[in-house]
């Protein structure tokens, strides 16, 4: 663990914001358990979310199961290949991610799109060996491993199930109702906040890649012909965009432009996607991850997804580590397409013309009084070719046979026998598939980089001090009030002062416990950003007054505990 990061994992588990799971049996990798400041911490950058990326914009927040059945996953594509490449140790038996290690080893920056082929070939070439005891695993085998966690649903002879890996299924499946309850009118977004899980092959330390994680996604649903984005709600907000061009170059560098110029000049191609680039930087910025460590990367051509054409990536830095945040990503109609064609419901929407269409037609309804005594249990798959033929080929019915194929055998139909037929009709719209503008945050991740990018350390009265300069919007708690002693009538008003303040709206702690210089470090380690105490001058003061201390300058001021509500506001 590099220097940053082992503080804040010392830090974490110290002061109740994450710690491993189950260290009390020897832990299991992947899993950390949010303590109270941590899951306090992580409910305020989710509801900050909410705000931000759903209330806000006019989408609607969805909640799904985290369990769902295999026919979803088979669809989605996940059962095939949601895959790391995975490489055995025949020494001690180590599983280890093989992308990784070529990774760490050759210069390669992102080995995760490389074949398995060429995987195993650099393993060959740089003699690459396993990182828990050092045994040569050139020549190897390397094997796609399935990250989804299989589960059964019911007794007996039950039913396949799995957890999700992403939430997105969970929206994507349930389209239908979800246009219907949007009475069919495009775009929409529908957004969620929840668990997905990930069978990772190592896991790291901490938050930053975790076998059950919490992802916030969002789902707009657009008329690909129709809907464009509010660029103006954006279009001055400043990008740090690491392209694709510039990732190639040897001296390759991170260019700063407006959300307007980066769509002006292309750099991102969907004005979708840089809407939400910088909607993102605004959020990112707001919550309190560092600005100077972080920029938006593209992907590479050979790390693009197959059915997305641009994606970009959010990336904020711990220690000298570039680690994905959030993932933006054009989907097209790639997802409804897969649970259109698999399932049994209509994923499309109807798109009504602003005039009806007339249109010529082409048609076929072939007599099956002929058709079925003379092709028997062939007759049905005969008829569905004649109509496709109609459609597709009508020029074909010029003739006097018409020849159609079922099962690499040739059939001719006589024409007359087709009720082949051309007329008008009038179309008031058509059916089209969506297409889907996804942003995709991780959480947990998003937690660990706001403690990071917020975790100072000083000098207070000549003694070393740690803090977090958390901000107040996403702070466990804005306020701590204490009595400086819990005694002569103290420990009663700093009660009622906390009393106070709750019901004004703030998120107060009390703490009467241990000397007060210690309660300062607690809530300065913790990011509480004011702190109020009740002394023996509060009770002696007419009108009284409670002093106000600034978690970062560490100043402290007297003020009437009458305006304490306004004076904390103000500054909040
Ligand atoms: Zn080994």
């Amino acid at each position: 663990m590099t220097d940053l990061s082992r503080k804040i994992a010392e830090l974490s588990k110290r002061r109740g914001f994450y710690s491993q799971t189950a260290e009390a049996y020897g832990g299991v990798a992947g899993f950390q358990t949010f303590g109270p400041e941590g899951a306090e911490l992580k409910r305020n950058i989710e509801n900050s979310w909410r705000k931000k990326f759903s209330d806000s914009l006019g989408h609607r927040e969805i909640e799904a199961p985290t369990i769902m059945p295999e026919a979803v996953f088979e669809a989605s594509g996940h059962l095939d290949t949601f895959d790391d490449m995975i490489i055995k140790c025949p020494e001690c038996g180590t599983s280890s991610r093989a992308d990784h290690i070529a990774e760490d080893h050759t210069g390669i920056d992102e080995a995760e799109g490389l074949s398995i082929e060429k995987i195993e070939q650099l393993f060959e070439e740089h003699n690459l060996e396993c990182p828990e005891c050092g045994e040569g695993l050139a020549g190897e085998k390397v094997e796609d491993f399935n990250l989804m966690f299989g589960t059964s649903i019911g007794p007996g002879d039950s039913q396949k199930g799995f957890l999700r890996p992403e939430t997105a299924q969970g929206i994507f499946a349930e389209f239908p109702r979800f246009k219907e309850y949007m009475r069919n009118e495009l775009p929409f977004g529908i957004t969620q906040i929840g668990k997905s899980y990930r069978n990772e092959i190592s896991p790291r330390q901490g938050l930053v890649r975790v076998r059950e994680l919490t992802q916030a996604e969002l789902e707009h649903f657009i008329d690909p012909e129709e809907d464009k984005p509010p660029i103006e709600d954006v279009e001055d907000v400043e990008l740090k965009l690491y392209s694709r061009q510039e990732q190639e170059k040897e001296d390759g560098k991170v260019r700063k432009m407006t959300v307007r110029e980066a769509v002006d000049e292309e750099i991102v191609e969907s004005g979708w996607i840089a809407y939400y680039l910088g909607l993102a930087k605004q959020w990112y910025d707001s919550i309190g991850v560092d600005m100077e460590r972080f920029r938006f990367r593209q992907h590479q051509n050979d790390e693009l997804s197959h059915y997305a054409s641009d994606c970009w990536d959010a990336e904020s830095k711990v220690d000298d580590k570039w680690i994905e945040r959030t993932g933006f990503a054009y989907r097209g109609c790639y997802d409804l397409k897969k649970h259109h064609e698999h399932s049994e419901e209509d994923y499309t929407v109807f798109k009504e013309y602003d005039e009806p269409v007339e249109e010529e037609v082409t048609e076929a309804s072939p007599d099956m009084g002929y058709l079925g005594p003379e092709y028997d249990d062939k007759a049905g798959k005969i008829a569905d070719r004649i109509q496709e033929k109609a459609e597709t080929d009508p020029e074909a019915f010029e003739e006097t046979e018409i020849e159609v194929e079922v099962n690499g055998q040739k059939y001719s139909i006589p024409e007359d026998k087709c009720n082949f037929e051309r007329k008008t009709v009038i179309r008031n719209g058509e059916h089209i598939l969506p297409h889907v503008v996804e942003p995709s945050f991780g959480i947990d991740r998003i937690v660990y980089t706001v403690l990071a990018h917020s975790y100072g350390e000083d000098e207070v009265d000549n003694e070393k001090r740690k803090l977090l300069h958390l901000r107040e919007e996403v702070a466990p708690t804005e306020v701590a009030v204490f009595p400086m002693m819990d005694k002569d009538g103290m420990g009663q008003k700093a009660e009622e002062v906390s009393e106070r303040l709750r019901d004004a709206g703030f998120s107060v702690k009390y703490d009467d416990t241990g000397n007060i210089g210690k309660r300062y470090r607690r809530q300065d380690e913790v990011g509480t950003p004011y702190c109020v105490t009740i002394d023996y001058e509060t009770l002696e003061d007419k009108p009284e007054t409670v002093t106000i201390r600034d978690r970062d300058s560490t100043e402290q001021e007297r003020v009437e505990i009458r305006g304490l509500e306004e004076e904390l506001s103000s500054r909040l």
